[in-house]
C-alpha cells in the first residue's frame, strides 16, 4: 500500500543535537533562559504528531498558532503521565476557546482589542484560574501586536479583568535580524520592545515584575544577544535549517564559530518505473525535455501534491546511490522523472533521496527551496501531511 508514495524520515539524534546547541547558545554568560520550540505549520511540516514526544522533554516551552494543536500537547502529557509543559497559543484564540485553554493551563496571547469580548465569556466559565495571557507589542513587523501608539489606551481592558486574565509575559517578534553589517531595525525593534514592557509596567503595577519578555526567534537568539530575555522561541534551526545565509555569516562575528546544524528532516521515495528511452525522446508535459542520448529514466511517485514544487523543474536533481540525478522535464502532480543513466546499473526499483543526504552528496532544504524561488520554510512547510513520517 506504500508503493505509491514517498517518505519522510526524521533523525531523532539531530534533533536532540539542535536542541544542544541552542542550550549552549542561551546559557552563555547569563541566566539561564527557558528553550521555546514553534510547533506550527505542523511542526515545520515535519509532523506535530512525531516531532512532540521528541521535543517534549528537552525544551521548556511549545508554542503553536492553532489552540486545537496546543491540546495535543496535553493530550500526550495526560497519555505518558507527564508533568505538564508550558505551552503558548501565538495565534488567534476564539471567546470560548479561551476557556478551554484556561481549562488546560496553556497560556494565550493577547494581541489586539477583540480580546475584550472574551472577559464576559471568562467570568461565566467560572474557571479555578485566570487564563495565562501574554501580551504582543507590535514593535515593527506591522503583524500582530499592539503599536507603541495603541498600546496605553487599547490594553487598559487588562487591568479591570485580572480575575479571568493573567498577563504572564510581553512578546514581539523581529521583522529583520538576519543583516550582518548592521542590525538597526532589529535594534530598534528591540527599543520598542523594552518601552511598550514599560507601558505595560505601569498599566498593571506590581503584577507586571517578573513578566516572561520573549522576542527572540532562531536569528535572534543566535545573534542578537540582547533580545534573549527569559526565553527562546526557536522555530526553523531546532529542524536544523539556518534562517538564512546572512544568519550563519553573523553567528561567525557574534559566537566567534559557526554552531552545526544538523536538518533533521529527509525526504525519499522508490521508484514506481525504471526503463531505457532511445535519444530525441521527448519527457513529460508539455514536451520540455528531449533526451540527446540513449537515457535510463526513473519515474518517481513524487509531485506538486506532496510538496516538491513544481517551479523547480528543470533545475532540481535528486539522489540515487549517492549520484545526483536531474529532473527532467516538469514536476508534475505526482510524479517525477529522472534521469538514472549515470546512478544506476539496472536496478529496479530505485531508491531516490529528494532531501538529505546519500552518500557524499546531499540536498537541502534551502538548494530545493532555490530552485523553485522560494524559502526553506515554505518548502518544508507545504510537504504534505498525507506523507508517511518515520523517526530513525
Ligand atoms: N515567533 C513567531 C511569532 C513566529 O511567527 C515565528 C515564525 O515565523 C517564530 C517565532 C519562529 O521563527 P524562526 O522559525 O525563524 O525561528
Amino acid at each position: 500500500d506504500a508503493a505509491h508514495s514517498s517518505w519522510l524520515e526524521l533523525s531523532a539524534s539531530a534533533l536532540r543535537h539542535n536542541v544542544a546547541v541552542f542550550r549552549a547558545v542561551e546559557g552563555r554568560g547569563g541566566p539561564s533562559r527557558a528553550l521555546g520550540v514553534v510547533l506550527k505549520g505542523n511542526a515545520y511540516g515535519h509532523g506535530l504528531a512525531q516531532v512532540l514526544p521528541l521535543v517534549h522533554e528537552g525544551v521548556d516551552i511549545l508554542y503553536f498558532i492553532a489552540p486545537q494543536d496546543a491540546l495535543k500537547v496535553r493530550e500526550h502529557e495526560r497519555a505518558l503521565g507527564l508533568p505538564p509543559k508550558q505551552v503558548v497559543v501565538l495565534g488567534a484564540v476564539g471567546p470560548q476557546e479561551a476557556v478551554v485553554l484556561a481549562r488546560e493551563g496553556v497560556d494565550a496571547v493577547v494581541a489586539d482589542r477583540g480580546w475584550e469580548d472574551a472577559v464576559p465569556v471568562l467570568r461565566a466559565a467560572k474557571l479555578p484560574r485566570p487564563l495565562r495571557v501574554h501580551v504582543h507589542i507590535d514593535t515593527g513587523l506591522g503583524r500582530e501586536g499592539f503599536t507603541l501608539a495603541q498600546l496605553p489606551h487599547d490594553t487598559r481592558f487588562l487591568s479591570d479583568a485580572r480575575d479571568v486574565l493573567e498577563v504572564v509575559g510581553g512578546l514581539s517578534h523581529f521583522a529583520n535580524t538576519e543583516d550582518v553589517t548592521e542590525q538597526g531595525y532589529a535594534l530598534a525593534q528591540v527599543d520598542a520592545f523594552e518601552t511598550g514592557l514599560g507601558v505595560l509596567a505601569e498599566l498593571l503595577g506590581a503584577a507586571a515584575t517578573g513578566l516572561q519578555r520573549h522576542i527572540a526567534a532562531s536569528a535572534a537568539s543566535l545573534v542578537l544577544p540582547r533580545a534573549r530575555y527569559e526565553a527562546l522561541r526557536v522555530g526553523i534551526s531546532l529542524y536544523g535549517l539556518w534562517p538564512s545565509a546572512e544568519t550563519r555569516l553573523s553567528a561567525r562575528l557574534v559566537l566567534g564559530e559557526v554552531p552545526v546544524l544538523k536538518p533533521v528532516l529527509s525526504w525519499r521515495c522508490r521508484s514506481q518505473v525504471v526503463k531505457w528511452l532511445p535519444a530525441n525522446s521527448y519527457v513529460g508535459y508539455g514536451c520540455t525535455y528531449r533526451t540527446s542520448e540513449p537515457t535510463r529514466i526513473a519515474v518517481l511517485p513524487v509531485g506538486y501534491y506532496d510538496g516538491y514544487p513544481r517551479l523547480a523543474s528543470g533545475k532540481a536533481h535528486v539522489l540515487v546511490n549517492g549520484r545526483r540525478c536531474p529532473v527532467l522535464g516538469r514536476v508534475m502532480m505526482n510524479h517525477l522523472i529522472i534521469d538514472v543513466t549515470r546512478a544506476t546499473a539496472d536496478e529496479h526499483p530505485v531508491t531516490a533521496t529528494l532531501l538529505g543526504r546519500d552518500g557524499e552528496e546531499s540536498v537541502s532544504a534551502d538548494a530545493l527551496a532555490g530552485w523553485a524561488q522560494t524559502i526553506h520554510y515554505e518548502l518544508v512547510t507545504r510537504l504534505g501531511a498525507h506523507l508517511r513520517r518515520e523517526v530513525v
